[in-house]
């Protein structure tokens, strides 16, 4: 990662290697903090905005409600935050990752001393798939680890300690020589993508799975369904079974790093005729055109920088 000038933490812009926390902070031992994942985007005008900034800070204050975690800072607070730290590193086109996390006053399961910290953190970062993966689709296993049933993960909340079932899945599926892992539920239903959410599209049909299912609701599967709804599509949420996706004329993945990414093939089985489908490239470019394009089809969506 390219090192930039300045991050947030707890109130202050400082210098990027100066945004340090102690061996003993709270959530490097225990998982316990809540992040984000925001995308700002250089436009086709030479503008830069951020997409659903608002949308990403209200996941992140239910996140920290979930875990029972204040945040220190007003919801508006953090927005101008997000906004001061990518003009302080000169950015247009950027990810942006708040973190809130607890401190290192105690160590323990039942510390309840602990100070709230937080930092927003923005740095560059391309294709998560890769270029390629976006213009000719990726190839994806079904994990052997299934995503946290919903009474032991938050799964509404996107919380880091959660992230090591997703990590565990991500890296088998590369070891295995596959680009991302699709993860089952606990019954064997699709949830979703390591680090994104799955779509299906069947006989014209757009289905994804509920934000009841083990999956966290992504935004940009929000996008896609309001966007796929918008231009006359059949767009459902239920669940469905990993052999309805082998059959599958489409499968996508949506995410706000990931963005709309084609799946090509799934354990081995060619999905549709193994190139990008016409629902999934519509929607993709639909969705490029949206966050950095010259028109701007949802203006409620973009926060200008
Ligand atoms: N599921 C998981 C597990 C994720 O980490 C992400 C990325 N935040 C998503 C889905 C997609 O969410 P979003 O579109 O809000 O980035």
């Amino acid at each position: 990662m390219r090192k930039l000038e300045k991050i947030w933490i707890d109130g202050k812009l400082v210098a990027w290697d100066e945004a340090r926390v102690h061996v003993l902070t709270h959530s490097l031992h225990y998982g316990m903090a809540a992040f984000e994942g925001i995308r700002c985007y250089k436009r086709a005008d030479g503008r830069a905005s951020i997409f659903r900034l608002r949308d990403h800070l209200d996941r992140l204050y239910d996140s920290c409600k979930i875990i029972a975690v204040q945040i220190p800072y007003t919801q508006e607070a953090l927005a101008e935050v997000c906004l001061s730290v990518l003009r302080a590193n000169n950015l247009l086109e950027a990810y942006l990752r708040p973190l809130v996390f607890l401190g290192d006053e105690s160590m323990g399961i039942g510390a309840t001393d602990l100070s709230t910290r937080v930092a927003v953190i923005a740095y560059e970062w391309g294709a998560y798939l890769g270029e390629e993966g976006l213009r000719r689709g990726i190839r994806a296993k079904v994990s052997s680890f299934s995503r946290y049933p919903v009474n032991a993960g938050m799964t509404m909340g996107k919380l880091t300690g959660q992230y090591i079932n997703s990590i565990l899945a991500k890296r088998e599926a590369l070891s295995l020589g596959f680009d991302e892992a699709i993860m089952l539920d606990v019954d064997g239903y699709v949830a979703e993508g390591s680090g994104q959410n799955v779509f299906i599209v069947r006989r014209g049909k757009l289905i994804t799975p509920p934000p009841s299912a083990a999956i966290l609701a992504g935004i940009t599967r929000d996008s896609v369904m309001r966007m796929a709804r918008d231009d006359g599509l059949e767009a459902v949420e239920r669940v469905f079974s990993r052999d309805e996706m082998y059959i599958a004329d489409e499968v996508f993945f949506a995410g706000t790093a990931t963005e709309v990414t084609p799946v090509r093939e799934v354990d081995g089985r060619t999905i549709g005729s193994g190139e990008p489908g016409p629902i999934t490239k519509k929607l993709q470019q639909e969705y490029f055109e949206i966050v950095k394009g010259a028109k701007t089809r949802y203006p409620e969506w973009l926060t200008f920088l």
